[in-house]
C-alpha cells in the first residue's frame, strides 16, 4: 500500500444515502405498502432503471419540466444510443406491458417500488434521485377504478398512522375538450402577455395548460382568473367525473375540486388527484396520479384505458418519522462471545444452529478479550449472550447471559438445549408484555 493520502469522495448532489436508522422506517414503510397492495389485488413488476430516451420523450411530452430539463441522459458509449435514467415508472412499465403483451388477455393491476431521477435543485422534499412508489391499472374504463384507486390511497395513510393527507381532485376531461378550452386559454393568456413569465411565454402556443401549473406567486392572479376546462367538458367526461365523486362521498372521503389541477406529464386524461399535506413544508404533494387512456397507444400498443398513480417515499418516510412511527427493532435476540479457537468453531456451530431454529444471531467477529466482547455484546441490544471458552467447549456446553433482564442469572446449559432455553425465556417475555 502506498502512503499517499486519498481525497475522500463524496456521493453526487441531491442523491443522499439512507443510512441505518432511517433505513429501518424505509423498511417499515415498504412491508406496510406491499401488504397493502396485495391486500388490493395488486401484483409487482420490475422494470430497468434505464430506458430509451425516446420512450420518456414520446410518454411525458416534450413540452414538459421533465423532458425539457430534468432528465439524466446520455449516449450509450458502445452503440451510441441514447439512454435515459428514468425520471418516473409509468412509461416503462406502459412499455413492458405492450412488448409483453400483458393486457392481452385481461386487465393488469401492477405495482413497482423504485429509485426516480430527476435533475432538480435539491431541497428538503425534492431530490435528484428520489424513490416512488407506481401503481398502475392497465385495461380497465370505468370510474370504479379511478375511485378504488383514490381509497387505496386513504387506506395507505390510516395503515400508516397518517393524518391531514387531504385528496384534491379534478377532470382534464378528453382530447378534443381540452383542445377547446387551449384555444380559449391562449386568447385569455394574450391578453395578459405583460404578466407572464419566461417559462410561461414559450410555452403559450406550445402548451398553454402547463402554464396553470406554474409555481410562480406573480402569475397567480391571472392563473386563477384564466378559462376553466371543467366549462367545456361534455356528458360522458362529466358522468366519469362525477362517478368517481360519487364513490368517494359513499365511501364518506372528503376531497377538494382544484380547477388548477393539470399535473406535471401530458399523458393524462379525465380523472386527476393529488393527495397533499401542510406539514411538508412546500413539496407538500406524497401521491399523485390520474387517468392515461391515451398512452397505450401512443407507445405502440392496441389502444386501451389505464389509470394510475406514484407516491413519493422520500416525503412519506419523512411523515412517518414526524408522527413518531416505530421502526423496526434494531436489535438482535443473541450474541455470540467467544475465545480460542476450540472456542470458536463451537461458536459457528452454536451460531448456524440457533438461526436453524429462528433465532437471529450475531456472531461476534475480530477477537479481543472477553471484556471487551461483552461490551459489543451490551450496545448490539441482544437478549441474551451466549459466552463460549475452553471450560464450555470441554463440557459440551454454553454459558447463557441474559442481558435485558437484571434478575436473571448466567448459566450454563447444553449445547442441544440452547434453542428451547432461549425460545422459551422470549416467549415467557412476550407474554409478560402482553399482560
Ligand atoms: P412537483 O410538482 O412537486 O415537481 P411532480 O408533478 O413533478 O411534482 P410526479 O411526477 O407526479 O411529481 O411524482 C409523483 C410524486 O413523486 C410526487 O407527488 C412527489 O411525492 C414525488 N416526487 C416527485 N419528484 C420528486 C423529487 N424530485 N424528489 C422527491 N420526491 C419527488
Ligand atoms: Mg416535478
Amino acid at each position: 500500500m502506498s502512503n499517499t493520502i486519498q481525497a475522500k469522495l463524496q456521493g453526487i448532489r441531491g442523491m443522499p444515502d439512507v443510512l441505518p436508522g432511517e433505513a429501518e422506517f424505509w423498511e417499515l414503510f415498504e412491508e406496510a405498502v406491499r401488504s397493502w397492495l396485495k391486500s388490493y389485488g395488486y401484483r409487482p413488476i420490475r422494470m430497468p432503471i434505464v430506458e430509451p430516451t425516446p420512450l420518456f420523450k414520446r410518454a411525458i411530452g416534450e413540452v414538459t419540466d421533465i423532458v425539457e430539463k430534468e432528465m439524466y441522459s446520455f449516449v450509450d458509449s458502445l452503440n451510441g444510443e441514447l439512454l435515459t435514467l428514468r425520471p418516473e415508472g409509468t412509461a416503462g412499465c406502459v412499455r413492458a406491458v405492450i412488448q409483453h403483451n400483458l393486457i392481452a388477455q385481461q386487465p393488469q393491476r401492477l405495482y413497482y417500488i423504485g429509485q426516480m431521477f430527476r435533475h432538480e435543485r435539491p431541497q428538503k422534499g425534492r431530490y435528484r434521485q428520489f424513490h416512488q412508489v407506481g401503481v398502475e391499472a392497465l385495461g380497465f374504463s370505468g370510474p370504479d377504478i379511478d375511485a378504488e384507486m383514490i381509497l387505496m390511497g386513504a387506506r395507505l395513510w390510516d395503515d400508516l398512522g397518517l393524518e391531514g393527507i387531504k385528496l384534491q381532485l379534478n377532470t382534464l376531461g378528453q382530447p378534443e375538450e381540452r383542445a377547446r378550452h387551449r384555444a380559449e386559454l391562449i386568447a385569455y393568456f394574450e391578453q395578459h402577455q405583460d404578466v407572464l413569465d419566461e417559462d410561461a411565454k414559450r410555452r403559450l402556443h406550445t402548451n398553454p395548460l402547463r402554464i396553470l401549473d406554474s409555481k410562480n406567486p406573480a402569475m397567480q392572479p391571472i392563473i386563477l382568473g384564466a378559462p376553466k376546462l371543467i366549462d367545456f367538458l361534455g356528458e360522458a367526461s362529466l358522468e366519469h367525473f362525477n362517478a368517481v365523486q360519487q364513490v368517494l362521498r359513499d365511501a364518506g372521503l372528503p376531497f377538494e375540486i382544484n380547477p388548477r389541477l393539470v399535473r406535471g406529464l401530458d399523458y393524462y386524461n379525465l380523472t386527476v388527484f393529488e393527495w397533499v399535506t401542510d406539514r411538508l413544508g412546500a413539496q407538500g404533494t406524497v401521491c399523485a396520479g390520474g387517468r392515461y387512456d391515451g398512452l397505450i397507444g401512443q407507445l405502440g400498443g392496441k389502444p386501451a384505458p389505464a389509470c394510475g398513480f406514484a407516491m413519493g417515499v422520500e416525503r412519506l418516510v419523512s411523515l412517518i418519522r414526524d408522527a413518531g412511527g416505530e421502526p423496526l427493532p434494531a436489535g438482535t435476540d443473541v450474541y455470540v462471545v467467544h475465545q480460542g479457537e476450540a472456542a470458536a468453531r463451537m461458536a459457528f456451530r452454536v451460531a448456524e444452529g440457533l438461526r436453524d431454529n429462528g433465532v437471529d444471531v450475531v456472531l461476534h467477529c475480530g477477537g479481543g478479550s472477553f471484556k471487551s466482547q461483552m461490551k459489543k455484546a451490551d450496545s448490539s441490544g441482544a437478549m441474551f449472550a451466549v459466552i463460549i471458552g475452553d471450560d464450555e467447549v470441554a463440557a459440551g456446553e454454553v454459558s447463557l447471559k441474559p442481558m435485558r433482564d437484571e434478575g436473571d442469572e448466567q448459566k450454563r446449559v447444553k449445547i442441544d438445549d440452547l434453542a428451547d432455553a432461549i425460545m422459551n425465556t422470549m416467549l415467557d417475555c412476550d407474554e409478560e408484555e402482553e399482560a
